[in-house]
């Protein structure tokens, strides 16, 4: 058990700067690889297959459900999207750590299959900001925007079901709780092995 790589879970309403956070997390730790989502989604402009989603049709999508292939899957925003079992498996296995950036659906079916993982929930400070986000970034048409917009409002409710929140009004305080939650996770007791070896004491 102590050589299993740690399970970090991500969720945050469209626009709440998850992305972001999560890159800057990525770049900072060797040891911690991003699981790549299967998605019906259409590619937006800069997005690469097999780095950001694996892009696939529905036909595709459903058959991989039949095949078992993902540890959970949930419809977002019109849109399927999976986590590939296999990859989380064999990572977490050779003691890799993994973040997960899901919706809380997903959230809410992993913790119900997986007795460990660290969920995470990122927020923006409000609705507003929320919304001048999303305009900013012009991925979406106005009615992808509004339907996103009305999601939020209903994903945040979920905000329970996470070890811990936070609200994204600035990026470096932001990022530096997430650090933060990395950190920690990483020096829980029952985490930390052979103290005994370390300290020279006799078992
Ligand atoms: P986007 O289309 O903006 O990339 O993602 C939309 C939503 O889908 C985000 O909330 C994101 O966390 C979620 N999502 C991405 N991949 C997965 C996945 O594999 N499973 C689930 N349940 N949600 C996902």
């Amino acid at each position: 058990m102590n050589n299993l790589g740690k399970l970090f879970v991500i969720s945050a309403p469209s626009g709440a700067g998850k992305t972001s956070l999560c890159n800057e997390l990525l770049k900072t730790y060797d040891n911690l690889e991003y699981s790549i989502s299967v998605t019906t989604r259409k590619p937006r402009a800069d997005e690469i297959e097999g780095k950001d989603y694996f892009f696939v049709d529905e036909d595709t999508f459903k058959k991989m459900i039949q095949d078992d292939e993902f540890l959970e899957w949930a419809e977002v925003h019109g849109n399927l999207y999976g986590t590939p079992k296999k990859f989380i498996n064999e990572k977490l296995e050779s003691g890799v750590n993994i973040l997960l950036d899901i919706d809380p659906q997903g959230a809410r079916q992993l913790k119900s299959k997986l007795h460990f993982g660290v969920y995470v929930f990122i927020i923006a400070p409000s609705l507003k900001d929320l919304e001048e986000r999303l305009r900013n970034r012009r991925t979406e048409s106005e009615e992808k925007l509004r339907l996103r917009l009305e999601n939020a409002k209903k994903e945040v409710r979920y905000y329970k079901d996470y070890d811990y929140i936070i609200i994204n009004k600035n990026f470096k305080k932001a990022f530096n709780e997430l650090n933060a939650i990395y950190i920690a996770e990483h020096l829980r007791s029952k985490d930390v092995k052979k103290i005994e070896d370390i300290m020279n004491l006799e078992v």
